[in-house]
């Protein structure tokens, strides 16, 4: 498998450079969305939504502003543990995953 040899955050993405020469850039929005953490990946029910009424879907404070990681740990030599600017720090994201992550991030024009 691939080791990291570089990895920097700026204001709205990960940058990733892998032992075979490949580079990735990750934003942060997309590390979120796709955290693996338990949580995200099982979402509470939501409240049904009131239908019928035409009304907007509520956006809270923190989903306005723009996510930023806050904190990247490592964990071990083969995961990272990313703390978001919207508070939420459980997801742990392997190494494979970041790289399926930048990927699929660089396939997309
Ligand atoms: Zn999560």
């Amino acid at each position: 498998m691939n080791s990291l040899t570089e990895l920097k955050g700026d204001a709205t993405a990960l940058h990733l450079a892998w032992s075979d020469g490949v580079r990735h850039r990750i934003e942060w929005r997309t590390l979120r969305q796709r955290c693996p953490c338990a949580t995200c990946a099982n979402p509470p029910p939501s409240p049904s939504p009131a239908s019928g009424l035409g009304l907007l879907p509520v956006i809270t404070m923190a989903e306005t502003l723009p996510l930023k990681a806050t904190r990247m740990r490592p964990m071990g030599n083969y995961a990272y543990a990313i703390q978001f600017s919207d508070g939420h720090n459980t997801g742990i994201y392997s190494l494979e995953f970041l790289r399926r992550l930048g990927e699929e991030a660089s396939s997309t024009p």
